[in-house]
Order: C-alpha cells, then structure tokens, then sequence
C-alpha cells in the first residue's frame, strides 16, 4: 500500500497582547518561510469560543458524532462547508441511506441515532421503509431486491430542515457555509480549529476533535500519515446525481421485469452501437425516492477526478453538468419511463466515494472481513456489500467473496496515528480500500459518528487520549443508547 502522507502544518503563537482575543497565524510551513513557491502570510486570527468538541464535517458521520457527543453533555461546534448538513445524501443529492438493514429487510443493523433519525424522518412522511413487494424480483427503490431495497429513501430538502431542528432541539452549536481551513497542534493535541466563512478567518480552541470531512482534511492538515486511493492514487470514479419527477414507473418497471434488467445493460450496449450513448459506463441506475414518480440518478461516473483536489472537484461539477444535460437527453428519448421526465435538482455537490484514508493503529483488511475477524472494540455493523468501482472500469464492481450478513466495525480503525485528541469517523477510516465498500454507505458511517461522539465524553472528562478509550465502557453506553454492537 503506497503511503502518501501529508506533512503541512499551519503554527500558531499568541500574538502580543492578544491574550485570550486573538492568534498569530502562518499559512507556511514551521521553518519555511523563505522557500520558493511559497507566500508567508501572517494574520491575528479572532478567537472564537472554546468548545469540547468540534465536529469537523456535517455529513452521517459527522451529525450522528454531534448528536451523541451533546446527548452525553459536552459542549459541541458542528461544522459544515455546504449550506445544509446531511453530507453526501443532502449535498450530494445521493438520499438513500444504505447498509443500516440487513438485505432481506427483516433486522436493523445499525441502530442508535441512525435508527432514531430514521423512525422519526418517517413518522414526519421524510423518509420510507420500503416494504419488498414478494411478487416481484425488483423493486423501485434501487430495482434490486437485496441491500438496495433495505435502504431507506429520503426527501433531501425535507431531511435538511429536519437536521437543522434536530441540532437546534439537541443544543448543537452550527457553523454552515463554513471550511475547517487548518489546526493548531500542540505536541499530539489540536489545541484549535482554523475556520473560514463569510467572516474570514477565526480559530476555535478545542478539547477534542472529530474529523468526519470523509476526506480526513482535518488528519492530513495535523500532520496524521494518510493515503489516498489506490497503489497508483487512483481513486473510484466520482458522480455528479441528480433527480427527476414525473417518471412513468409503471412503464419503467415493466421494462425491467419483462427484459431482466434493472440496469438496461443490453439497452446500453445496443445503443452504443447506435452512436447514442457516449458515456465510459455501461450502467444505468435509477432508485425511486419517497413520491412515486420521483427519482434519483446515480449514473454519471467521471473517471480522474480527485476529490481532494479544488481545481478537480471544479472540472468533477463542470462535467458532472454537461453529462446531466447528454444523458437527460438520452433518457426521455431512450430509457422507458422517462419520456416526460423533469428535472428537478442537480447535486450542488460533487458525489465523492473515495479519497484519503488515515493510517491508523490497526488497518482493517479485506480478508478481517470476509472472515467475520473478532473484535473485542465492535461499535457498529454495516449490512452493505462490496461495492467500490474500478477507477479505470466504472461499470465493473470487483467483488471480494462471501462475507458475514453483517460487517463488524471496530473502534480502532477511526484512530489516527499521532493526534491524540482526533477521532475519523466516516469514509476515511483505516482500512484496505476494498473495505470502503460495505462501510462507506452512510447507516454505517453514522455508527462511527456516534461512536466518536461518545468516545469523546471519555476524552474530554476522562482527559484520555482518544487511542486510550476504554471500549468495554464506550460499547456498554452505545447499547444503552439503543445503537448495535453485539450481533447473533
Ligand atoms: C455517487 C455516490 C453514491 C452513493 N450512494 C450511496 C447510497 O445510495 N447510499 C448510501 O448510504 N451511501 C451512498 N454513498 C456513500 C455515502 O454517501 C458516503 O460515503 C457517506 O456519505 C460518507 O459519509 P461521511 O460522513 O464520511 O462523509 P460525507 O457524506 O462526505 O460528509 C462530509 C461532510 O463534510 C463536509 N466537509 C468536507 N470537508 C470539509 C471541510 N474542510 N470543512 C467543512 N466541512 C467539510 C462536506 O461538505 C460534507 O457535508 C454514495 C456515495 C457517492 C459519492
């Protein structure tokens, strides 16, 4: 596994007389100043009030980490580079929270804030449990009867309002609209977060922090080791979603049970051959959200975009757009169902599967996986599969084998090396990248972000590093808070 690790460090000092107001900051690396190709760059910083937690990153991870750490009593700074929380399946416009229900859709795998969230996002008419029709070998909400029906479709303009008065009722502090932009390390601590919005720049001291970016930015920029993608840095392609109404589902449906085919592979191939299709994926996947008629998109796929990277997230969006509008095309001529289809939003963010993963204390393997590895640290279960796409075959989904009906997530594997107040839950956990598969799905990251919530009760009042958290303790106090950690 090629590890590429990320060294820059922001530095801060007290700046004179500003004790308490304000602090120095340097964009430039400690003792670099006068390197070519770089600007020192030196401001006061306004301090901002000091928190328990900050919680970097409001997507599954990170809201699920916020509402635990709060419900346990810390004081908790929740912070979101978008205008909403809810991450991936708000931003990103992916709203189907996977891997929570076991695939045959009779046993919760994730519980706790997830199974919370859900019940009440389904009592307000947000989300659904879809209910399998057995007469029918698809079914709308992913066409396939296994681990997409178990999803849990949601209304993501709803869900956004809905996050905002669960943060409010929950006494969550938020900053939206606002980057983590950089840390302060003292020794093996984050003594402060470096945040940036509309009011420039400002530093929040912090007792503990969870990094939940999904792209360990917070990790990376402590100096963590880290590793991006695979051998060669590539990573699975990114996809820009979009969704559409006034779909004629019961045309659509008929197609896919009369043809076998709830990805309309042949269709595809049949009409690349026409010249209509000119996409480098051979797959078409459409997932019913809570209206009948309503529907997202996850078809693009745009190989060599690094989500990590600005100027390659830009051109990831700028395409994403322009192969909405093509495949639109292609749909209301092509797909049946879609004749009158409407669009009704475009992801304002890029959908991103993979990127950087921190390298912790224990890296969890494929191989731990299929063979059900025990661990004596469990704090979730992911009920999803393998499912990681080639960065070069977008259409090719390598599988890795027979695993247990439920994946164990272990708490050591949102530890990473060298900051003993961070915790990384969410996709950028220590694991081979194959093992993204089952645990990137958003139930299973909101298993570790309520387990790093609670882990950080023990480190801010136990003033244990978060590596030194008694699990036995953390695991009993998950359970009590309904959340899954023991599965027969
Ligand atoms: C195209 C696509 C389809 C998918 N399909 C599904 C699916 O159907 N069901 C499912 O369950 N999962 C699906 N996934 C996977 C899933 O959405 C993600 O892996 C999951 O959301 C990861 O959760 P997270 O909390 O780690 O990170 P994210 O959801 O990525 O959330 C991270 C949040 O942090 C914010 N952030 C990042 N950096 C900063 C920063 N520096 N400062 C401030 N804020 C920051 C981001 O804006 C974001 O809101 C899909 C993913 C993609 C890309």
């Amino acid at each position: 596994m090629a590890h590429n690790s990320f060294n820059r460090r922001g530095f801060f000092s007290l700046a004179a007389g500003g004790a308490g107001a304000s602090m120095m900051f340097s964009t430039t690396s400690t003792g670099a100043q006068d390197k070519p190709g770089q600007l020192p760059f030196h401001r006061n910083l306004p301090l901002h009030r000091p928190y328990d937690l900050v919680v970097c990153g409001g997507g599954p991870s990170g809201i699920a980490a916020a509402l635990a750490a709060r419900r346990s009593g810390l004081s908790v700074l929740l912070v979101e580079g978008q205008g909403q929380l809810g991450g991936t399946g708000i931003s990103g416009l992916v709203s189907h929270w996977l891997g929570g229900r076991t695939s045959d859709c009779e046993r919760w795998a994730v519980g706790g804030v997830f199974q919370s969230l859900t019940l009440e996002a389904v009592e307000r008419g947000i989300a659904l449990i879809p209910v399998p029709d057995p007469e029918k070998k698809y079914q709308p909400h992913g066409w396939y009867k296994g681990q997409l029906a178990a999803g849990i479709p949601f209304d993501p303009f709803a869900m956004a309002a809905f996050l905002d008065r669960k943060m409010e009722q929950a006494g969550v502090d938020v900053l939206l609209l606002t980057q983590v932009v950089d840390v302060n390390v003292d020794g093996q601590k984050i003594s402060h977060v470096v945040l940036f919005n509309k009011s420039g720049l400002a530093a929040v001291p912090a007792r503990a922090v969870v990094d939940a970016t999904g792209d360990a930015d917070v990790a990376a920029r402590s100096g963590c080791p880290v590793v991006k993608g695979d051998d060669e840095g590539l990573m699975t392609p990114t996809s820009l979603i979009f969704h559409v109404d006034n779909v004629d589902q019961d045309t659509l449906d008929s197609y896919i049970h009369e043809h076998d085919s709830p990805r309309f592979r042949q269709l595809i191939l049949d009409l690349r051959e026409a010249g209509q299709w000119t996409f480098p994926y051979e797959i078409f996947i459409s997932a019913q959200l809570v209206e009948k008629g309503t529907m997202m998109i996850n078809t693009i796929r745009l190989l060599g975009i690094d989500g990590a990277d600005g100027a390659s997230k830009t051109e990831g969006m700028i395409r994403g757009r322009e192969d909405t509008e093509q495949l639109l095309a292609v749909m209301r001529k092509h797909i049946p169902g879609f004749a009158s289809a409407r669009l009704k939003a475009i992801a304002p963010s890029l959908g991103v599967r993979e990127t950087r993963r921190i390298v912790g204390r224990y890296v969890l393997t494929v191989d731990d996986l299929r063979k059900g590895a025990p661990f004596d640290d469990i704090v979730g279960y992911s009920a999803y599969g393998w499912d990681l796409p080639d960065p070069k075959r977008p259409s090719y989904n390598p599988s890795h084998g027979k695993r247990p009906e439920a994946a164990a997530i272990p708490y050591r594997i949102m530890i990473p090396a060298g900051m003993e107040n961070l915790v990384c839950p969410g996709r950028a956990v220590s694991v081979e990248r194959f093992v993204l598969g089952p645990l990137r799905v958003m139930a299973p990251c909101m298993a570790m972000g309520e387990a790093a919530g609670e882990a950080a009760v023990q480190v801010v009042r136990d003033k244990v590093p978060f590596g030194a958290v008694d699990t036995a303790g953390l695991r009993g106090q998950l359970r009590t808070n309904g959340a899954i950690v023991d599965w027969s």
